[in-house]
This record gives structure tokens, sequence and C-alpha cells, in this order.
């Protein structure tokens, strides 16, 4: 343990049997306060809000985990038109958001030229950093949207391991969810990928592979979150992910990509709001918070969810000063 310790406190780079070794620990507490540092150094006490928009809730695949996927009869499907997406944008510009993530579900609908055209109306009209998550596109899609200006893609890879993919996503391979990753890092664009913890078949070493999955992308950003039953999906008779494991991910994924930005992920917040908080103290160094309209939020239902959005301005504020009651600077 000392040699771990001290190949932590050297920036050497941990192995797949060291990284699951640690995530097994009785007492992962010296290990928290090692990622909090390294959080602290890159970052000080900042804490980064973004803002995310859900602008479709159509998705033509069916992962297995995902309310949002295909199969699913029972979720009423919304398309934003541009001005919607636009427009919202500009209020939570006006609310102070500096960065927007444009999060859908795969929907062919959305063309690569539309997507484009939204990122450069944004650009015209406000300063902010544009990331966008539709999913897996070509080459030449992902090539054009950042041409327009995006500055930022996630595509979180899910699972590291081939078998457990295959049997989440029949609609897709993990090959081709690195290779769309490999893509997206080549083009320049600043790269998310993340994982959940709690899928079925998942194992310390499948979780330790997924860290050193993000560390030779090498992610910029990286979202990992526990996965959370959803009745209307073939995962609904499986248990909700471990909070405890998710951060020790998290803490591991600090001390592994020191400079990466970090989210406490809402899913986190779903199943315990005070381990959102906590998740700030384990390497976790930004914040995503919802801007989808009322009347189409409650159908972007990847997973169940208490976390409803109202008033973008008044929860822009409840935000920060929630952030500030940790003793954290909100940026
Ligand atoms: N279509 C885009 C994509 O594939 O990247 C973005 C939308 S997708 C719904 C966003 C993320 O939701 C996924 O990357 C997945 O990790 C997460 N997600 C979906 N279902 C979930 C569940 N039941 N529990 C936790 N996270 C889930």
């Amino acid at each position: 343990m000392n040699n771990l310790i001290h190949k932590i406190k050297n920036r050497d780079e941990l192995t797949k049997e060291e990284l699951s070794h640690l995530l097994a620990l009785d007492d992962f507490s010296e290990i928290f306060r090692l990622a909090d540092d390294i959080r602290y150094e890159n970052f000080g006490n900042y804490v980064d809000i973004r803002a995310i928009l859900e602008f479709s809730n159509y998705c033509k695949r069916k992962c297995k985990y995902c309310g949002l996927n295909s199969t699913n009869k029972n979720v009423k499907r919304y398309r934003m038109s541009v001005d919607e997406i636009l427009e919202t944008v500009k209020t939570a510009y006006d609310a102070g958001y500096k960065t927007i993530v444009l999060q859908s579900g795969e929907d062919n609908y959305y063309t690569a030229k539309m997507i484009g055209d939204i990122v450069r109306q944004i650009k015209k009209h406000t300063s902010m950093v544009v990331t966008v998550s539709s999913g897996e596109l070509s080459y030449e899609d992902y090539k054009y949207i950042k041409l327009c200006g995006a500055d930022r893609y996630l595509l979180k890879h899910e699972t590291s391991d081939e078998k457990i993919y295959s049997y989440l996503h029949s609609c897709g391979t993990l090959k081709n969810r690195l290779n769309a990753l490999k893509n997206i890092k080549s083009l320049g664009y600043y790269t998310g990928s993340g994982f959940m913890i709690g899928l079925p078949f998942q194992t310390l070493d499948t979780i330790a592979n997924d860290i050193l999955t993000l560390a030779s992308i090498p992610c910029d950003m990286a979202g990992i979150g526990p996965f959370i039953s959803h009745s209307d999906t073939p995962l609904r008779n499986l248990q909700n992910g471990s909070t405890e494991l998710t951060k020790r991910a998290v803490a591991l994924t600090r001390i592994m990509l020191p400079k990466a930005h970090l989210p406490a992920t809402t899913a986190l917040g779903v199943i315990d709001s005070k381990e959102k908080d906590n998740i700030f103290s384990c390497g976790a160094n930004v914040i995503m918070r919802k801007v989808t309209p009322q009347k189409y939020e409650q159908y972007y239902s990847i997973y169940p969810s208490n976390i409803k959005v109202s008033d973008i301005y008044k929860e822009r504020k409840i935000l920060e000063q929630q952030i500030k009651n940790l003793g954290r600077i909100p940026v």
C-alpha cells in the first residue's frame, strides 16, 4: 500500500492491477485526500458550472440501460426547434452560464449541417464554449461541426469491456465507440468520455480498465456516474450503482488524469444529493445544470430523476450559493 501511495505522490502511472487493488480498499480515505490535493493543485477551489440543454429525446439506439432507447414506447418524444434551442441558450447565457452542452439522443433528424448552424449562431451571439453530445457520427460530420465552431464533444465509452458492451448495445460495438472517440480527439475537440458504475457483469477490473481507457484517449473531460435503474428498460430489476464506488472511480481518474475536467454527475445527485456535494472532495471540479425547458425536461428520462428545471436564473443563483456553502468558488 505504501508503495502505491508513493507512486501516486510521485505522479507515476498506475497499472490495471494496482487500480483494481485500490478500488477494493477497506479504507479509501487517504486516496480521496490525495485526489483532492491533485484537484486543488490543478483547479484551486474553483468549480466550473455548465449548462446542459437536452434538445431531443429521439434516439435510434437500443441501449439496454437507457430510458430513451428506441424500443421504449412509454416516453413522449420531443424535438426542439432551432429557434427554441437558440432562445434557451441565450437565456442560459444571460443567466451567467459560459459553457453550454447541447445533448440529444442519436437523432438523424438533426443533420450535421443543422447542428453546425446552431453552433455557429451560438458563437456569433455569445462567447460561450459549446460542447456537443449527440452520439456517434461520421468523421466528416464531427469535422463539419468542429469547423462551425464547436469546442468540445462528449461521448462516453460507457464500458471498456467488449462483452459487457455488446450485451448492453445490440446497436453498436465498442470498437466503433472508441473509434469515434479517436476521431473526435484527432479533430482537435476537447474530448469527453466516461462510464457507468454498476453495469451487469462489471467487476473492479472492468472499472480499472475503464479508467485506463480514459487515460489512453486521453480524455480532457470524463463523466463517471452510477447506473440508475429505469422501469421501462430491460435492466429494470438491476440495482442502482454504488455511490461509494463512483466516488472511488472519480478519485482514481483524478489521480490518472490530473488536469481533466471531472463533473459531479447528475446521476450521483439523483441517488443521493449529499454524495454530489461530497464528490467535490474526491477529485471532481465541474457541475452541470439542466436548462432544458420545463415542458420537455420531464421527457428526457434517461433514468428516473427528481431534479426539475423551473427558472434558469434563480437556479443558477441557488447553485452558485450551494457551491459557496461548500467553500468553493463558482465560475
Ligand atoms: N446520445 C448521446 C450519447 O450516446 O453519447 C448522449 C445522450 S446519452 C442519453 C447520455 C448518457 O446518459 C450516456 O452516455 C449514459 O452514460 C447515460 N445514461 C443513460 N442511461 C443511464 C442510466 N440508466 N443510468 C445512468 N446513466 C445513464
